[in-house]
């Protein structure tokens, strides 16, 4: 999924937590690909306790990957909004394709908890949906989630994300929109086409980026924000003379993810071991949250330090039609140098 955790409302502290894991291992996940491990009532209570002393606005969410991927989903809405003491948890268009081919109840306790749109992830059609979903199987469920939204008048949303191998199968699913009469069925049904952001495991599909003339003009009328998107060749010349420092950092929440090992990182960027800020069970408290409230991480110190033309000049392609945004850009380049500069460190 995409990050849906960065809004505009006032300072809050949001602790997403990997309570359930996820069923899908998506090869384009920006968080990255962690085990699937359940965590307790009580565990959800000492991270929470942990944070109280400290932030008097929390916001509990028990899903970090697939929303609801629990069975006990309806009761577990529930201790999050009670372990809540500020801005109660939001639904967002997101919801477990998973549980609705499977549990007829679920798609009630949607529309009991006010979700009116739920976005579906494709990337093209059977083969390369089931490829990079991780999971055989998948393309027929989100198929079948689709209608089971549609029986309940609910709004399917579609979003694809293109690559140079699945290029041609975006295309075929933009004419299955058209063959499923969803617009006709549907007069909110909306399909959009992006590239992803690049990190966590959609980084390691750089080589396979798509290419910004390979983007068939069918798709362009459906291509996110299409005329902000930038091919790596355009990134390169924008910042190779800038003085300027990409530094990720909080605006007015704090969100927070934190794994099913208790390990804290900010929810800017991949989970990746770098990124951590300290573990729960382990680490000093007083440490973890000084170090929240100061950003100061070694990422974001090295950040701080090496301009942004510094990173472009050492890892970047000027001669790459390759699509991104031009943030998206900057956090390839951070991540792609941290992991060549910590790549042998254990503790940054
Ligand atoms: S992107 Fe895929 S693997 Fe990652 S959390 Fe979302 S559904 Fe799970």
């Amino acid at each position: 999924m995409s990050n849906p955790f960065s809004n505009d409302a006032p300072m809050n502290l949001n602790l997403v937590v990997d309570m359930n894991g996820c069923p899908n291992r998506c090869k384009h996940c920006w968080l990255g690909h962690m085990p699937n491990k359940k965590m307790s009532d009580e565990d959800a209570l000492f991270i929470v306790d942990k944070f109280k002393d400290y932030f008097n606005q929390i916001t509990f969410y028990s899903w970090l990957r697939e929303p609801d991927y629990c069975s006990d989903y309806e009761r577990r809405w529930q201790k999050d909004i009670d372990l809540s003491t500020g801005t109660k948890p939001q639904r967002f268009e997101l919801a477990s394709f998973y549980r609705l081919v499977r549990d007829p109840n679920y798609v009630k306790f949607l529309k009991k908890v006010g979700v009116k749109e739920v976005q579906l992830t494709f990337f093209g059609l059977k083969e390369y949906t089931d490829s990079f979903v991780g999971r055989q199987g998948a393309f027929k469920e989100l198929l079948q989630a689709t209608e089971i939204l549609l029986e309940n008048g609910m709004t399917p949303r579609w979003q694809a994300f293109i690559n140079e191998e699945n290029k041609q199968s975006i295309v075929e699913l933009l004419h299955l929109i058209d063959q499923l009469k969803l617009k006709e069925r549907c007069k909110d049904f909306n399909f959009f086409v992006h590239e992803g952001s690049c990190d966590g495991e959609n980084r390691k599909l750089y080589g396979i980026r798509i290419q910004k003339r390979h983007i068939s003009e069918e798709l362009i009328p459906y291509y996110l924000d299409f005329n902000e998107r930038l091919s790596e060749s355009e990134c390169y010349r924008h910042l190779i003379d800038s003085t300027d420092h990409f530094v990720p950092h909080n605006d007015k929440d704090i969100t927070l993810n934190i794994s099913a090992e208790f390990d804290v990182y900010f929810n800017f960027t991949e989970m990746s071991p770098v990124w951590k800020i300290g573990n729960l069970k382990k680490d000093d408290m007083k440490e973890i949250v000084r170090k929240i409230l100061e950003e100061d991480i070694a990422p974001l110190r090295e950040a701080r330090r090496i301009p942004v033309s510094e990173l472009v000049k050492r890892y970047g392609d000027s001669s790459s039609d390759k699509v991104f945004t031009l943030e998206d850009y900057q956090f390839y380049l951070l991540n792609t140098h941290l992991e060549h500069k910590f790549r042998n460190s254990k503790n940054v």
